[in-house]
């Protein structure tokens, strides 16, 4: 039997279904528009991308410390480099433009310009992301990253500290150590000939 109150109550549960149809597609929305394929090596076709004319705290050669707070650094960053970098996500195995890269030059911090790697250093590694035995001293800093169920120790740049990767003890001579870095957090300048 239809009675006034079941009307009431159906048109209630109308706006409510209406209501939650709403919420959940501007929850999906923001997602989407958040969301950084990192599985694509977007802006990763240049070796060398040296302009960081948008960055004012880009540097080579200043060594002091900075404290930029990532509200900051997201207004100036890509989203893949403040996804990597200030956010410590890993870029897609094989994609980054440095995994398979033997140029000769210097890694420097994508963020901040800070030295890490010599290209010396730098090996072939299976892994799929560009692996190198030992780091610049003055680059980097260690951090326990208990994160994922594992026991790592995530590297970060010292100057920026912003994610650079892990270091594992499976490296090759003379020094053991393996720095598996994202190609994204990373900028070369090949060497003046
Ligand atoms: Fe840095």
């Amino acid at each position: 039997m239809i009675t006034e109150s079941n009307i009431r109550f159906s048109k209630f549960t109308s706006m409510k279904k209406l209501f939650f149809f709403i919420l959940i597609n501007s929850f999906l929305l923001q997602c989407a528009q958040k969301k950084v394929d990192l599985t694509k090596p977007q802006q990763q076709t240049k070796m060398e991308d040296n302009t960081h004319t948008n960055n004012p705290y880009y540097s080579r050669t200043d060594k002091t410390k900075l404290n930029v707070s990532n509200e900051e650094w997201k207004k100036i960053l890509s989203p893949e480099v403040y996804a990597i970098a200030r956010e410590a996500n890993t870029e897609y195995p094989f994609t980054g433009k440095y995994n398979d890269f033997d140029e000769v030059g210097e890694y420097y911090c994508a963020v901040c310009g800070n030295h890490l790697f010599r290209s010396s250093s730098k090996f072939a590694s299976t892994c799929g992301w560009p692996s190198f035995f030992e780091a610049d001293k003055d680059g980097v800093i260690y951090k326990r990253d208990s994160t994922h169920g594992m026991e790592r120790i995530e590297v970060l740049c010292k100057r920026c500290e912003s994610h650079l990767g892990h270091v594992f003890n499976d490296g090759p001579p003379p020094t053991g150590t393996r720095y598996c870095m994202n190609s994204v957090s990373l900028d070369f300048q090949r060497d003046k000939k």
